[in-house]
């Protein structure tokens, strides 16, 4: 089965390719030009639905299974935030590291040095016929520092529950056992199952 991601985040591409490698998938902006799709909605399940049909949509191949992924970062001494807003945290053209240092920053000002964090993930699956949602999560620690290389966006500056070291610090292998990503995909991989 061909799973198009509704999604060209490269961080993304490469981690949902990683856990569904049983799937042949591809990110749409290898089957049509990207376009500007407007995330609108007030949770992150809605987002990743809006992404999802906005890409089935524009696919126009009823046969075509699509996955959207919309997920963030949410710390507890900002009341949640950035939440929803994860990627655009800095302003609409910001990158990952102006979105990572705002985030430090913001920490800090609130006169703390870490805060309990979690990640969310919210999976859509859209078909011709069916629109299905899946969720995942991720706590810990968000650090008012960044540490290591590893992973992208948030992850230098978060230590996963039960760990002593980033996620940009401990390799890959982890981050795939224990992902808010990792998580909503198993149970996504069982709605696929049964399509
Ligand atoms: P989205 O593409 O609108 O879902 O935005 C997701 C944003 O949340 C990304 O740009 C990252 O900043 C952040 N994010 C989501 N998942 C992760 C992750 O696994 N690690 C680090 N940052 C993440």
């Amino acid at each position: 089965m061909k799973l198009v991601l509704a999604t060209s985040n490269k961080g993304k591409v490469r981690e949902i390719k990683e856990l569904c490698k049983d799937y042949e998938v591809v990110p749409y902006t290898d089957l049509i030009e990207p376009f500007e799709i407007v995330e609108d909605g007030a949770t992150f399940k809605e987002n990743a639905l809006i992404k999802a049909r906005a890409v089935y949509k524009a696919l126009n191949d009823e046969d075509v299974v699509v996955i959207a992924d919309d997920s963030g970062i949410s710390v507890d001494v900002l009341d949640g935030a950035p939440g929803i807003y994860s990627a655009r945290y800095a302003g609409e053209n910001a990158n990952d590291k102006d979105n990572l240092y705002k985030l430090i920053d913001d920490i800090k000002a609130k006169g703390a040095e870490f805060s309990p964090a979690h990640y969310t993930a919210a999976i859509a699956i859209v078909t011709k016929d069916k629109e299905k949602t899946v969720h995942g999560w991720m706590y810990g620690t968000a650090l008012t520092q960044a540490r290591g290389e590893g992973g992208f966006g948030y992850d230098p500056m978060f230590i996963p529950q039960g760990f002593d070291k980033t996620l940009g610090e401990l390799n890959d292998e982890v981050k795939k056992e224990l992902s808010h990503r990792s998580k909503a995909l198993k149970l996504a991989r069982v709605v696929l199952q049964n399509l």
